[in-house]
């Protein structure tokens, strides 16, 4: 069963979680073997579970009322993955590939042969308003010289450093059975304010003696190997690791709290789609095939409007054009 660990380590500010997907990881790997497009060649899947685990992980991070969508466009033979994960920890997942990718290409070569990749984490508030904007933070897979990110946990550490100003340490590993991610982070201390009031020499030492804290919690936590992250349960992990620190353990997220695979697609959404094509368009497309089909990339799932569902799109009272956002 797909599960979720939160943990702090006891009177410091650093903060911790695991994830492991496996029911919820293998499903998304069924479903696109099913689909027309066929399975994912082995590295996209490691690339994709690891940004479900990732996604996973930062949406529990902020608890955030709504979508987190994290998205990598990418400009090799791998144009645009995609991991959505919403408030109850359900997720999808899917990838877009364009050509082979060989069983040994890295980040470099599926995303960024050009430098022009980029990795985006998209936050949509439940019961967004129409023309409300929803957040949107974007890191290039490069770096300031033009070297290419080698790993996703990479670029999203880059990611939390620059939008949450908050240091962190993410390991991820993903294969054809699990999907999995350790995450570390160092929170602002707690009364600084108060501490400020102090002699600031007495305050400095405090930052310092925590900052060490820190830095000793992310040298292990970094010292987690991908094989063991696949392979071991939680419990050892967390030992094996940490077996000298005191952690504060909370009640796993399993189950139906935990994470599990659910797609948001409906016939209701799809519809709005083909009105955002417009009626002259979704006429053409009627009377060059007689029927729109529309396969969610997701979950597979199938939607067939013919001419008439289609007219009903554009003629229905009340029928309002769906805003002109790319989020669906
Ligand atoms: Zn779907």
């Amino acid at each position: 069963m797909s599960e979720l660990h939160k943990f702090l380590f006891e009177g410091l500010p650093v903060r911790g979680m695991v994830v492991r997907l496996t029911d919820a990881w293998t499903e998304i790997l069924k479903r696109r073997a099913q689909s027309s497009t066929g399975a994912y060649a082995p590295p996209v899947q490691a690339l994709l579970g690891e940004m479900a685990a990732a996604g996973v992980l930062m949406q529990s991070n902020i608890k955030f009322d709504g979508a987190l969508i994290l998205q990598v466009f990418g400009d090799g033979p791998v144009k645009l993955t995609v991991v959505e994960v919403q408030s109850d920890l359900s997720l999808r997942a899917t990838a877009t590939v364009q050509g082979a990718v060989p069983d040994d290409a890295g980040l470099p070569a599926m995303l960024n042969v050009r430098g022009l990749g980029r990795c985006a984490v998209t936050l949509d508030p439940q019961g967004r308003q129409p023309g409300q904007q929803p957040y949107q933070g974007v890191v290039p897979l490069s770096d300031a010289d033009g070297h290419s990110v080698q790993s996703l946990s990479q670029a999203l550490q880059l990611y939390m450093r620059q939008s949450e100003q908050l240091e962190t340490v993410l390991v991820l590993a993903a294969d054809d059975k699990v999907a999995a991610g350790l995450l570390i982070q160092r929170l602002p201390i707690e009364g600084m304010g108060n501490l400020a009031g102090q002699q600031p020499a007495e305050a400095e030492l405090y930052e310092a003696e925590m900052l060490e804290h820190y830095n000793r919690i992310a040298t292990l936590a970094s010292s987690l190997k991908r094989e063991e992250l696949l392979t071991l349960d939680v419990e050892t992990i967390l030992r094996r690791l940490f077996w000298e620190e005191k952690l504060q353990r909370f009640m796993p997220h399993a189950g139906e709290t935990g994470p599990r695979f659910a797609c948001t697609c409906s016939r209701e959404r799809v519809g709005r789609m083909i009105q955002g094509l417009g009626e002259i368009e979704a006429r053409e497309i009627l009377a060059e095939r007689g029927v729109i089909m529309v396969d969610c990339e997701f979950c597979g799932a199938n939607y067939r409007f013919d001419a008439i569902d289609a007219a009903q799109l554009f003629t229905i009272p009340g029928a309002q054009p769906p805003s002109t956002s790319a989020i669906q």
